[in-house]
């Protein structure tokens, strides 16, 4: 006792009794978790009767055990950074579900998993924990969760605040907080890619359709669709306006054919459809429908190598010479179908080939064919008798 009140030490070294005072410059700045429970053992009996002298009930006691002092005492504090993300959203009756996820990074790269983040809706103060569950040695997550927003049209925003309880072992961390906003205004774009080849040939050129809706139904028409290719520099690999029709049987689908050139290298490639948000300058600001959300929609393509040869097929009926259309054409992994003028060039390559071709009412036939070099055949098909049996 009389020893702590003569000695005068600074604040984040009161605790050290006088006698350890000389050797504590060089040991402080180091100090860590670890290192304070070591110098805990070395000078335990004289810090046992300084604890001992405390609880008689001192100002002094109070203040070691308060926050501030014990920050100080575990210098240095982590200070850790948090950020809120939003993932995706989902539009429902009368409220938004927002996809979010927490990252938190200690400069010191502790595990902090098992600790919570505590998530507050700023505009109805709603709380809820969500556990730091995933650490990948530099920094800490947790797993998607959801937030959701009332039913009114406006702006919501949520906290994300991280606190180490006050007895736990990793309490040097700092607090921190992140806000994320959401607008909700239900006029959101989705999108959708269809017609989709089952193959791609790298570098040849192909169609499929894209479409857009917006979920209280504008009009999209005119409005750009891209193609981009997110794994090479985000390059726009073509650029389409919406059609003024809608796709038949839908009440908002605006639509469009696009083409562009399969990129090069034999693999699944992961191409984006896009389309750009936009405001509405007839619309008031705040009010629903002046802002449209951008949209991406990813598809993935299986891209097989250019074929070494083009078998050019032209059918028609034997009996009639009509030319058949929808007649299909199959050198596996290639499939054709004929236009109206019963023609179609199917990709192949070189070597020993087995051409399948199938046609609504007309017998089906195989051919075996050795490719060395493009291959031209006009082929009469016989229609298929009534009681022509299966095969
Ligand atoms: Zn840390
Ligand atoms: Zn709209």
């Amino acid at each position: 006792m009389e020893s702590n009140n003569q000695s005068l030490l600074p604040d984040e070294q009161g605790f050290v009794p006088d006698d350890m005072k000389p050797t504590l410059p060089e040991q402080l700045p180091s100090a860590d978790v670890s290192g304070e429970s070591e110098d805990a053992e070395e000078i335990s009996p004289s810090e046992d009767s300084l604890e001992a002298d405390g609880s008689e009930g001192t100002d002094e006691d109070d203040q070691s055990d308060s926050a501030p002092a014990r920050a100080k005492k575990e210098e240095p504090v982590h200070v850790v950074e948090i950020a809120m993300s939003h993932i995706s959203h989902r539009l429902l009756e009368d409220h938004a579900e927002v996809t979010c996820k927490v990252g938190i990074f200690c400069p010191q790269n502790c595990n902090l998993t098992g600790l919570p983040v505590i998530v507050t809706c700023d505009n109805t103060g709603e709380e809820q924990l969500v556990p730091i569950n995933n650490y990948n040695k530099v920094d800490c997550e947790t797993d998607y969760f959801i937030v959701k927003t009332g039913s009114e049209l406006g702006v919501y925003s949520w906290t994300a605040s991280f606190a180490c309880d006050a007895e736990g072992k990793l309490r040097q961390h700092s607090e921190v907080n992140h806000t994320l906003r959401f607008e909700y205004w239900p006029h959101t774009v989705s999108m959708a890619v269809w017609s989709l080849p089952m193959v791609y040939e790298e570098e040849r050129d192909v169609t499929i359709k894209v479409g857009a809706v917006c979920t209280n139904a504008c009009s999209l028409a005119g409005r750009d669709i891209k193609i981009i290719d997110p794994d090479n520099d985000s390059v726009v690999l073509a650029t389409a306006p919406l059609g003024e029709e809608l796709w038949p049987g839908t009440t908002a689908l605006y639509w469009t054919d696009i083409s562009f050139t399969v990129p090069a290298g034999v693999r699944v490639h992961t191409l984006s459809a896009c389309i750009d948000g936009w405001s509405d300058p007839d619309i008031e600001e705040g009010q629903p429908g002046k802002e449209h959300s951008a949209c991406t929609q990813a598809f993935h393509i299986p891209v097989i190598k250019q074929a070494d040869y083009a078998l050019d097929l032209t059918f028609s009926d034997c009996e009639t010479g009509e030319p058949i259309e929808g007649a299909e054409a199959i050198v596996h992994p290639y499939k054709r179908i004929s236009d109206a003028s019963g023609h179609l060039v199917l990709p192949v390559d070189a070597g020993e080939i087995t051409l399948k071709v199938f046609a609504e009412g007309y017998k089906d036939f195989t051919k075996e064919i050795l490719l060395t070099n493009n291959y031209t055949m006009k082929a009469e098909m016989m229609k298929k008798p009534v009681y022509w049996p299966d095969e």
